[in-house]
């Protein structure tokens, strides 16, 4: 099997996870770095990720158009996956959601940050975004490369980035650390919420703490990946 038939089978694979894990719904997508050109990445068209086969996915440039003159529908959204490629060169997928429990963080005062060790990718924060800052009044999506280059420059060197009134975004240095973040900074955001409506003070992960599980975690990335592709990739 090439590389580029086992990225797009990881690929198809992470639309059907993060659709069985609750992440992502009708709308939400995720994309890869093209394993042969830095300057392409592959995403499905507009279609529901948990619908998403291998036909499905295109191949974009940086400017986030459609390449091999594919005139297939794509995401509105898909200028944020081009715009964080660029800026972060380190990034090789991208996952946006709209997931229930992040949402909260994205609108209220109290940032979201890690309550236990498996979402310590969310030690460096997850800064707000918020699109009126330069765009004024908008329908809330990312639909230009302006707005996605401005996303980006918020994301900065950290994990995920959350989207005031729409919802966020995590990214990684894999396909399956992309899927990881993305989902557990969803249960993180729910956990938070827990321990906050529980009342007094709540302790979070020291920085050291984070950073030393970080380092772990690079070594079991594979076991919850291997059980999610079990469960969720296509048979085929
Ligand atoms: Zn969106």
């Amino acid at each position: 099997m090439s590389t580029l038939t086992a990225v797009v089978d990881d690929l198809v694979a992470a639309n059907r996870i993060l659709a069985g894990l609750g992440v992502l719904d009708g709308f939400g997508h995720v994309s890869v770095r093209h394993p042969d050109r830095a300057d392409r990445f592959l995403l499905a068209r507009s279609l529901a990720p948990e619908l998403v086969t291998r036909d499905d996915i295109m191949t974009f440039d940086m400017a986030s158009t459609p390449q091999d003159g594919d005139k297939r529908t794509p995401y509105l959204e898909r200028f944020i996956h081009g715009e964080i490629f660029i800026q972060r060169p380190d990034v090789i997928s991208i996952v946006h959601s709209h997931a229930a429990t992040v949402v909260p963080f994205a609108a209220s005062a109290v940032p979201l940050k890690p309550i236990y060790h498996m979402s310590s990718f969310l030690r460096t924060g997850a800064p707000v975004f918020e699109i009126r800052e330069k765009f004024g009044m908008t329908d809330m999506l990312i639909r230009n490369n302006a707005q996605g280059a401005a996303l980006a420059e918020k994301l900065g060197d950290n994990s995920a980035v959350l989207l005031r009134g729409h919802g966020y975004c995590a990214v990684g240095g894999s396909i399956p650390e992309a899927v990881f973040r993305a989902y557990y900074a969803q249960v993180n955001a729910d956990l938070q919420q827990r321990a906050i409506a529980l009342g007094g003070r709540v302790t979070y992960l020291e920085d050291e703490e984070a950073r030393l599980y970080d380092e772990t975690n690079r070594g079991v990335l594979g076991r919850p990946w291997g059980l999610w592709k079990a469960k969720f990739a296509p048979k085929d």
